[in-house]
């Protein structure tokens, strides 16, 4: 299958999905995740409907942006961000799904403030209570949302979780759910800066899942692009 015809597809899903749970198509954000896809191959998908791309690594960002893969689209960033790097997508990426710490909170709100605009985030939860993942753990919030909203040049707009690797999507229900109970708890309570505007999760596996548990961004890869080839020991 093309991606044209794959994209198709995974449209048509989310739009039967978002019907049953009362939303409308429109409601929900598709987010290409393009890692490990080349610009030809963005260009492709975007030229086909997609509507946003979500890059992993910052390096990858940078390469195919000066390529113009991501002409006519959103872009996002979805994946881990060390702090150093935060000012390369400062200004240039309209979300941030991933933002793990306080101190990357800083370190965005100081860069935006430089370029004097103000960068919307998502705050990444460890809904798995992993050790291997990054994210605030669900207690951690409340005092994170606090924060966000004293420190200039960010604007918290919802959050976004990768629950742990499940073998089917009704696994992954729990995590769906602790993320959409967070985002209503905190959302009525009113902190500076934080909009609960969005909420992310779903991956090519579950993301018809994570729609019916109120996800209105969904992050999908492989269903739209295909297996991603691995160079060997990058796993
Ligand atoms: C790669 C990636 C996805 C998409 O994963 P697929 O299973 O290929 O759909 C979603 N979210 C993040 C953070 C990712 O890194």
């Amino acid at each position: 299958m093309s991606i044209a015809e794959n994209l198709a597809l995974v449209q048509e899903k989310i739009a039967r999905a978002a019907k049953a749970s009362g939303r409308e198509p429109g409601d929900v954000l598709l987010v290409g995740a393009t890692k490990m896809n080349d610009a030809a191959r963005v260009k492709e998908a975007i030229a086909a409907g997609l509507p946003c791309c979500g890059e992993n690594r910052v390096q990858e960002l940078l390469e195919k942006n000066a390529a113009g893969a991501y002409e006519g689209a959103q872009l996002h960033f979805i994946g881990t961000l060390q702090k150093n790097k935060a000012k390369y997508l400062v200004g240039l990426v309209s979300l941030i799904h991933s933002v793990d710490s306080e101190a990357l909170m800083r370190e965005i709100g100081r860069q935006a403030e430089k370029r004097g605009l103000t960068q919307d985030i998502l705050l990444e939860i460890n809904t798995g209570g992993e050790v291997s993942k990054s994210g605030f753990r669900p207690e951690e919030l409340p005092a994170a949302l606090e924060k966000a909203g004293e420190i200039p040049g960010i604007r918290v707009r919802g959050l976004m979780t990768v629950p742990p690797i499940c073998r089917a999507p009704e696994e992954n229900l729990p995590y769906f759910r602790l993320l959409r109970q967070l985002f209503i708890d905190n959302g009525e309570k009113k902190y500076d800066n934080v909009h609960m505007d969005f909420m992310s999760m779903g991956m090519s596996g579950d993301y018809e899942a994570a729609i019916a548990c109120g996800a209105n961004i969904v992050r999908v890869g492989t269903a739209i692009f295909g297996q991603r080839i691995y160079p060997a020991g990058k796993g």
